[in-house]
């Protein structure tokens, strides 16, 4: 029978959620959707270490604003699998007995080397000029553990309640063969694979140990993960046959990297290249170093999960504008490419501005409204919706439009120099202030009777200019459609504006 569909996202809580992450998350979340099935967050904390307080929460926050929620998992609502930390099930027993399992079929072993033998072993081994040391089927016969010690000692060793650890048993040359969905047929010799420390000296099991025990307890069908832990999977083969389970084990996909924007190397948390690497704020306590979001940058949900998306995947032609049930719809891993992605700011500013166009100039006033609101402007939904349709097509982000039409809310305080020096002359104060006379007495006060009341003042007045108009109102050279802006900012406040420059005139 085929196994349920069922995929986790397992991420470390060693810090924010990057963008890879995110990714990483999404496929997982899209193959899920897509055959109708669970998508689940566990919780990946065996390294106490490495534990950053906020990066849980923030995970979780994170993959909401995406809109790419699990159904089961920590934070999203206890499944059949609970707990889904991998702490809470360490104190439950789950992995030891897995560990226990594979010391009494012989494919695991306790080792009692301190962190100095360790070194020493290092030391000694690449004086021997060999490239990688490592713990393993030749270098573990010179070491302290069950292997090499006599039985009884080991025993005393134990009962004396000394620090140990269990390593998986690897043999010496034996050709370890999977499949990866997107790479396809993997081959490695197990002399390239080291004996992986599986439970440590604090009884936590390794992450090695405890994703196949998670893995297999939660049925997870397919395990997806970035591409730097391709090197580990011939362990994880090892643990799953050596634990029988060899076919129950979930599928496996390796993600491509994503690449920095010139395409050399892997895409760091600290890019320069202006644009987020995390999907919201993030700050890390521990060294003090904060990351702007793509929330807070003005990004949309939709837009940077369609981004991401289409980094290392492409749904078979070309298109690129893809709604998330598009995306679900269209998804497969064997569409993921194998080679690296390349990160595009200029095109991910590009899927923020077309989604944006996407959007009703309500739903804009709504994510617009409350940025104002923290400048100190508060204005109806009306004026802001009004206002959103005559900026938008200038912005990629809703957090532009201000920026892009402050004079919507203030008034100006002073008037474009280079506009002024080349139109205004002695004739000018003259003109505008007939022009304002004219305007002071229109009573209806729209787009369409300001565009006739300019066409029918011309004959008497003579030629306005409309930059003129434009400059004495707002201060500034460009922006929105005259009469337009003129109707939104209303009559009242477009005469206190053309009298106060006025006065201020010559
Ligand atoms: N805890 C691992 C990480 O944070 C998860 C890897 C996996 O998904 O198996 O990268």
């Amino acid at each position: 029978m085929e196994k349920r569909v069922r995929l986790r996202f397992a991420p470390s809580p060693t810090g924010g959620l990057h963008m890879g992450g995110v990714r990483t998350a999404l496929f997982s979340y899209l193959f899920a959707k897509k055959h109708g099935g669970d998508f689940v967050l566990r919780i990946e904390d065996t390294d106490q270490t490495r534990y950053v307080n906020g990066a849980e929460e923030y995970i979780i926050n994170a993959l909401k604003w995406c809109g790419i929620e699990p159904n089961e998992g920590v934070g999203f609502g206890d499944g059949p699998y609970a707990p889904y930390r991998q702490s809470e099930r360490k104190e439950l027993g789950i992995y030891k007995k897995y560990a226990d399992q594979l010391i009494a079929s012989g494919h695991a072993y306790v080792a009692f080397d301190t962190s100095e033998e360790l070194d020493e072993m290092r030391k000694r081994l690449e004086a021997a000029k060999v490239v990688a040391p490592q713990y393993n089927a030749i270098t573990r016969q010179n070491m302290r553990n069950a292997l090499t010690l006599p039985e009884d000692e080991v025993k005393k060793i134990m009962d004396s309640g000394a620090p140990y650890v269990v390593r998986l048993k690897v043999p010496r040359n034996e050709e370890i063969r999977f499949h990866d969905i997107i790479r396809g047929w993997v081959t490695v010799n197990s002399s390239q694979v080291d004996d992986k420390v599986l439970l440590k000296s604090d009884g936590m099991p390794t992450y090695h140990l405890a994703h196949i025990v998670d893995d297999i307890e939660m049925k997870i069908s397919h395990a997806v993960r970035g591409e730097e832990w391709l090197p580990s999977a011939p362990s994880h083969i090892l643990i799953y046959r050596y634990l029988g389970l060899e076919e129950d084990m979930p599928k496996l996909a390796h993600l491509p990297l994503i690449l920095k924007p010139d395409g050399n190397g892997k895409l760091s948390k600290r890019d320069k290249s202006g644009l987020p690497m995390f999907p919201l704020d993030w700050f890390d306590e521990r060294t003090g170093e904060k990351y702007v979001g793509y929330k807070e940058s003005g990004f949309t949900p939709d837009a940077f999960i369609n981004m991401l998306a289409l980094l290392g995947w492409n749904p078979g032609d070309n298109r690129e504008i893809m709604s998330k049930e598009e995306l679900i719809a269209n998804f497969s891993f064997e569409r993921v490419n194998k080679s690296g992605a390349k990160f595009d700011p200029e095109k991910t500013k590009w899927f923020n501005q077309q989604y944006l166009r996407m959007q009703t100039d309500e739903q804009l006033a709504d994510s617009v409204m409350p940025l104002l609101e923290a400048k100190g402007f508060k204005k109806d939904k009306a004026f802001v919706t009004e206002f959103c349709r005559l900026i938008k097509e200038k912005a990629h982000f809703v957090t532009e439009f201000y920026d892009l039409g402050s004079y919507f809310f203030a008034a100006p305080t002073s008037y474009d120099e280079k506009v002024m020096t080349k139109k205004w002359n002695e004739n000018s104060k003259t003109t505008y202030s007939k022009l304002t006379e004219k305007l002071t007495a229109l009573d209806t006060w729209t787009t369409n009777s300001l565009h006739d009341l300019f066409a029918a003042v011309e004959p008497e007045l003579g030629k306005i200019d409309m930059q003129v108009v434009r400059v004495l109102t707002t201060g500034v050279a460009g922006g929105a459609q005259l009469f337009d802006m003129l109707a939104l900012l209303g009559k009242e406040e477009v005469l206190t504006r053309l009298n106060k420059a006025l006065a201020s005139l010559s």
